[in-house]
């Protein structure tokens, strides 16, 4: 049997005129939030004109009631509805507090802002600390006391700024006012620039990975203090960003390791110098290459897997490579990173730990570090580069740790004094500018070739 025939009026659209009452509904749909019905941010856009008044500055004041991770404690620990009670809380305490007149807008989950006018625009208007202070206890949600957290931040009005910018700056400025004394602060465009770089490194690093030119590696010699023999070097990332310019690696490599870039951009790092290294060999200079690790690295699994593989398809030995990890390796899943580097030095690869003594050393924690070198933070070093100086801690720290079997490498040697010092005090190696900066591969391999061989 035939499908009976669709009716034509199934498909179009019915085609009335709304009704008054309808056409008023559908303009303000969208445009309260449901939680606390105050208006939102698609209306705070649409006000945003309106609050430039002849005659009359204003301060945009955004509010946030918590940090996410507060919020997410209060959804797990009570659930959605009475977090929902507890921003129609806050959203009350802060309604009140407005100069009648005022209109607070909702502007997402934890946000509020308003358009406070004030004498001056470039003072905080006494209703920012009334607001901070009145928030500072905790605020009684279903007769429940609840800690708040509030923050509070301020951006002069300025028509010119638009409405998206402007709450995007006073959301910067609630951010900050969290380590503000007094929880409230202005937008400083500083700390903002400061935030804007970041995240424009992160968002330029994958392509900086890809591109044939942008990062490199630098190769730093280490020397054997006694001999003077150059038997290893560090791998070293650099990174020329076509338009910032350079950018260190101690900028760069912290904020990488707040993300998933950290694991690829090690891998970037462990390919080429083992390449390189495998040049190195094949010239004649019989060196072993230093890559770092990032805690996060050694807190993932199979990061030692690769690593072995990486060295092997290159065609090193794992006597050619010393991997390099800092203290902060063993506070953050330390088990784990414990076993792998445990795995790492049974393979015959050396392990080094890096900036001994920058972190939370201490002395009964040393006889149990996994490693095979110490390799003394420069801050030990520094106080040795002229004669006279105070040797008294480093003296002890070769001393321990020279006794408890490691190799030490001294970090920052930048006097002929540091480096005939060290030497004096058992320092087994060292790295500094005094004997070479970090290179690139064709100048290490001149400076090599150069040196008298031993
Ligand atoms: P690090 O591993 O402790 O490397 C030694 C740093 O000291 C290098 O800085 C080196 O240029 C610098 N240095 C060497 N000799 C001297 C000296 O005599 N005086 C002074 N003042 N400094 C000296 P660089 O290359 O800027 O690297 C800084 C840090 O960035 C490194 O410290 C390391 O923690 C990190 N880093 C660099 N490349 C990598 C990498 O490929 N992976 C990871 N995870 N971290 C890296
Ligand atoms: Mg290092
Ligand atoms: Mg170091």
């Amino acid at each position: 049997m035939n499908e009976p025939a669709r009716q034509a009026d199934d498909t179009t659209s019915h085609g009335a005129a709304f009704s008054h009452f309808e056409a008023a509904f559908l303009s303000q749909l969208g445009r309260y939030d449901h939680v606390t019905r105050l208006p939102n941010r698609l209306q705070f856009i649409d006000h945003f004109s309106d609050f430039a008044r002849p005659g009359q500055s204003a301060v945009l004041m955004l509010v946030t009631l918590a940090d996410a991770k507060h919020y997410n404690e209060i959804l797990r620990a009570l659930g959605m509805a009475f977090a929902e009670d507890f921003v129609r809380a806050g959203a009350d305490l802060l309604a009140s507090l407005l100069p009648s007149g005022t209109t607070l807008y909702h502007v997402s989950v934890l946000s509020f802002i308003a358009a406070v006018p004030v004498d001056d625009p470039e003072r905080h208007p006494e209703i920012a600390q009334v607001i901070a202070g009145a928030f500072a206890g905790a605020i009684t949600v279903n007769a429940i006391p609840i800690k708040s957290q509030v923050g509070v931040g301020l951006v002069p009005f300025d028509l010119e700024r638009g409405a998206a910018e402007s709450l995007r700056a006073a959301l910067v400025a609630a951010q900050d006012s969290r380590r503000s004394d007094n929880g409230v602060a202005f937008y400083n465009h500083q700390s903002d620039a400061a935030h804007l770089r970041a995240f424009r490194i992160l968002a330029d690093l994958p392509q900086a990975m890809a591109a044939p030119d942008q990062l490199m590696l630098h190769y730093q010699p280490r020397i054997e203090l006694q001999t003077g023999r150059c038997h290893g070097a560090e791998a070293l990332l650099r990174w020329n960003h076509p338009e910032l310019g350079p950018i260190p690696p101690a900028e760069f490599i912290p904020l990488a390791e707040q993300t998933a870039l950290i694991g690829p951009l090690t891998d970037w790092v462990m390919l080429r110098a083992m390449a390189q290294n495998r040049r190195f060999l094949d010239a004649g200079h019989d060196l072993r290459m230093s890559i770092n690790a990032s805690p996060v690295n050694l807190s993932e699994a199979g990061f030692d897997d690769v690593l072995l593989y990486r060295c092997d398809a290159a065609g090193l030995e794992p006597h050619h490579i010393e991997l390099e990890f800092t203290e902060g390796t063993l506070a953050t899943n330390s088990a784990r990173a414990v076993l792998q580097l445990g795995h790492l030095r049974d393979a015959g690869i050396d392990v080094a730990l890096d900036d001994f003594g920058s972190g939370y050393s201490n002395l009964s924690y040393l006889a149990r570090i996994p490693a095979d070198v110490l390799k003394i933070d420069q801050s030990f070093v520094r106080p040795l580069q002229e004669p006279g100086d105070d040797d008294f801690l480093l003296r002890h720290v070769i001393s321990i740790a020279t006794g408890l079997g490691f190799r030490v490498c001294a970090e920052g040697i930048e006097t002929a004094h540091a480096y005939a010092h060290l030497r004096e005090l058992g320092c087994a190696e060292g790295q500094g500018y005094y004997m070479a900066r970090p290179m690139p591969a064709e100048m290490l391999s001149q400076w090599l070739d150069a040196r008298p061989k031993a």
